[in-house]
């Protein structure tokens, strides 16, 4: 199995070269070369994610260093329950925030550092995996990687501009995880990675590598609970599902296209975006024109430019196909605001504000079965979720401990938005 890049039609490599690489030579991401094709009965005696795992990727890691350690890595990976609960005759809810950092980059983020733990030699210098974040990603990386030998993870955010909950899920860890708090905003914080990628000295002195979402190692194991879900939904229900995907990166989106190229059975796919217009502009004109980013109240979909969008056009080749087989629907932040509202009587459930955009989307789509995609727990979002509620949140066990330890450090050090000072912050 190869995988090619996005920008090159000639440059391949295997899935853990690409897992290592992160992002092709160019700037392309990588994508299967072909996507294997897999049929029900493959999976007739798979029951959890784990078993439906080792199946669906079986395929995708074939002749791969890390064929014959699949099933650990999907073990480390789906080691929290992924509960499909139905919230009418034709509806459910895929709640997939209840790993260590209550979202669901939780399931990527915690495939990738296994498959990297792998993957690296013992005798390897020790690996900095330098990541920026606005929000879930950054949490989840420090999760996933935290306590493992060899790795250390450097995380920047932008100091104030993220909650506190969000905040203690970067700093409470210590160990080999390192945060800093850059005097100024999310782009500064990206900038900076980006320079210490592009700085030859600093990346001869150390092993630096991202865990963004267009690593391949945390696209493919995004694949696995949309199979899950959609081989339960079919056996509870007698039809293929629908998703709803909350999307700003389109990461989660094209793992679950690939899911459904690969035969699952998924009857559609459907994109929920916030006010960020990029996306839905897309599928209405075909015209693609990334923008300055929008703040809305679903932060973590606060995307201008989709990274992933060069991926959704390689899967179908052509706008009109595109079109033909993706409805994407745009949600406001008043809509936001009723859907959280709403939610308790309407679905007896507290929505966060990313799946709040997908609860919203239903109402806009045909009366088909749907599950919608739950991406993160509404207690991460307190400040916006309990006053339209009315009610105190009840906060999840792994984030309570984590605040817990959070309070019991010192806060992180904060950090000029320069490239010298995160080199010395690095090389310290
Ligand atoms: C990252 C994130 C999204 C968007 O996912 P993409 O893969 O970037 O499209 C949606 N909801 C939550 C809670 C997230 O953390």
């Amino acid at each position: 199995m190869r995988y090619v890049s996005t920008r090159d039609a000639t440059h391949f490599a295997t899935a853990s070269e690409a897992i290592e690489r992160g992002m092709a030579p160019g700037g392309g991401l990588y994508v299967p070369e072909r996507i294997p094709r897999l049929y029900l009965s493959d999976f007739s005696n798979d029951e959890g994610a784990v078993a439906v795992g080792r199946t669906l990727l079986a395929p995708f890691f074939r002749g791969d260093p890390l064929a014959g350690v699949l099933g650990d890595l999907c073990e480390e990976a789906f080691d929290f329950p992924l509960p499909l609960r139905p919230l009418n005759e034709r509806t459910a809810v895929l709640e997939l925030f209840h790993g260590p950092t209550a979202a669901f980059k939780d399931v990527g983020a915690r495939f990738l550092a296994a498959a990297l733990a792998r993957l690296r030699p013992a005798d390897a210098p020790p690996l900095t995996i330098l990541v920026a974040t606005s929000g879930d990603t950054g949490g989840a990386v420090a999760a996933a990687f935290h306590g493992r030998p060899g790795m250390r993870v450097v995380v920047l955010y932008p100091e104030g501009k993220i909650s506190p909950r969000q905040e203690a899920q970067l700093t409470g860890w210590g160990g080999n995880v390192q945060a800093f708090a850059v005097r100024g905003d999310f782009d500064d914080c990206q900038r900076l990675v980006k320079g210490a990628f592009a700085d030859r000295a600093l990346r001869e002195e150390m092993a630096l590598t991202s865990a963004n979402s267009i690593n391949l190692g945390r696209l493919l194991p995004q694949m696995v609970y949309y199979a899950d879900a959609s081989l339960r939904f079919l056996r509870e229900h007698g039809v293929a599902p629908g998703f709803i995907v909350p999307s700003g990166n389109l990461g989660n989106a094209v793992a679950c296209l690939w899911a459904q190229r690969a035969g699952l059975p998924i009857r559609e796919v459907a994109l929920s975006t916030n006010a960020n217009p990029a996306i839905a502009e897309y599928f209405e004109t075909g015209a693609w024109e990334p923008r300055p980013t929008v703040a809305t109240l679903a932060t973590a979909m606060d995307v201008g430019a989709a990274s992933n969008f060069e991926r959704l056009v390689h899967l179908f080749g052509s706008w009109a196909e595109a079109h033909r087989r993706v409805r994407a629907v745009r949600v406001s932040d008043e809509e936001i605001r009723e859907e959280i509202r709403r939610g308790p009587e309407r679905w007896n459930t507290v929505w966060d504000p990313h799946t709040a955009t997908a609860a919203s989307a239903l109402a806009r789509l045909p009366r088909e079965p749907w599950i919608v995609v739950a991406t993160a727990h509404p207690a991460k979002f307190e400040d916006v979720v309990e006053p339209l509620v009315g009610e105190t949140l009840p906060v999840p066990p792994s984030l309570a401990v984590l605040m817990e330890r959070a309070a019991a450090v010192p806060p992180a050090p904060t950090l000029d938005p320069t490239l010298s000072a995160l080199r010395d912050a690095l090389t310290a």
